[in-house]
């Protein structure tokens, strides 16, 4: 692959086959099967890029590879432009029941009329077209069998890629009719590179990779599990504050206080909001709206004092002040001792 790329974590097995193919013997349909947050989608974003890169196929590994400059990459690393010759849906496809009254589903984003059009349209550019179905799923077995219409009589130039979680779902008749490639969890290096690319930093990346177990998806979601936890925390630790109680500070640390008090302004705001308004005011923090709607009134004065305290908190918690002074002053604030 002299001068083109191919960015993609991981996968090596598919790497590898289409490594070893041309555009001629590429098969019409592929299913790329493997847990969530394994890189199918990249995956098959990537390989449509390298399908339709106007790089001379001599200098690609089999078919993959892209150079990033020609006019197709350009229009897969721009923002909001969109390659004719690529199409992607991912979701469920709501592929209406042609005998029902209906025909087709309300606010469906992919007919089965966008569907047909797009396989049988001619390419735009005279090379290949690439429809990708990500996390496959069909609302109805019509939608199942409006794919099948495909696989009987399989336009040329044009290559389907489906991703799924969940393969053994896929009617056979369907399943049967597709070359499957399994993706591999990934490695925790992997998943660490990956959130480094997608702009996480160390720490989080570090964190993220071993919380993942080899998805990416888990991971960031594991990272978004820890910020939630750092939040119902503060809010348990206000709650019992107001309360009249002396709760340990342990979620007050240098890296937490910033947030932390973030949090503790929108409860106020919300206990203020409650106060002036009454039980229809509307409320930042709608999970905990019961707990702030049993809390007593807080006088308009006393909030203004306290959102004061507060914004004083937070300036001190930017300075080398101990994390455990600041939230104490926090405590005496909200208790109206400060
Ligand atoms: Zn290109």
């Amino acid at each position: 692959m002299s001068g083109l790329h191919f960015d993609v974590v991981g996968a090596e097995g598919p790497k590898a086959y289409f490594g070893r193919m041309t555009v001629d013997s590429l098969a019409h349909a592929y299913l790329f099967a493997g847990a969530p947050g394994v890189g199918k989608k990249t995956f098959a974003l990537r390989l449509a890029q390298s399908l339709l890169c106007e790089a001379p196929a001599s200098a690609k590994d089999g078919v993959l590879g892209y150079d990033g400059t020609c006019h197709s990459c350009r229009l897969f690393n721009s923002e909001g432009a969109r390659h004719p010759d690529f199409l992607e849906h991912i979701g469920i496809l709501k592929i209406g029941d042609p005998d029902a009254a209906m025909g087709f589903y309300e606010g469906e984003d992919l007919t089965a009329r966008d569907l047909v059009r797009q396989l049988s349209m001619q390419s735009y550019s005279g090379g290949l077209r690439v429809l990708l179905l990500g996390d496959i799923d069909f609302a109805t077995h019509h939608a199942a069998n409006a794919l099948l219409k495909f696989f009987e009589e399989p336009p040329r130039g044009v290559v389907l890629i489906l991703t799924s979680a969940t393969p053994g779902r896929l009617l056979p008749t369907i399943r049967s009719r597709l070359i499957e490639l399994r993706f591999p969890l990934l490695a925790q290096a992997q998943v660490r590179e990956i959130l480094l690319q997608m702009g996480y930093d160390q720490e989080h990346a570090q964190l993220g990779a071993s919380l993942g177990q080899g998805s990416v998806t888990r991971a960031i979601s594991a990272l978004g599990d820890d910020d939630e936890t750092l939040r119902s925390q503060i809010a348990g630790w206000f709650f019992r504050v107001v309360d009249g109680e002396t709760p340990e500070e342990g979620w007050a640390s240098r890296e937490t206080l910033d947030e932390g008090l973030e949090v503790l302004k929108s409860l106020v705001r919300d206990w203020t909001a409650l106060a002036t308004a009454g039980d229809r005011a509307p409320l930042i923090c709608v999970d905990y709206a019961s707990e702030l709607r049993a809390l007593p009134a807080l006088a308009p004065a006393d909030a203004i004092a306290v959102i004061g305290k507060l914004d004083d908190a937070q300036r001190l918690a930017r300075t080398n002040v101990s994390p455990a002074m600041v939230s104490e002053l926090v405590r005496m604030a909200l208790t109206g001792k400060g």
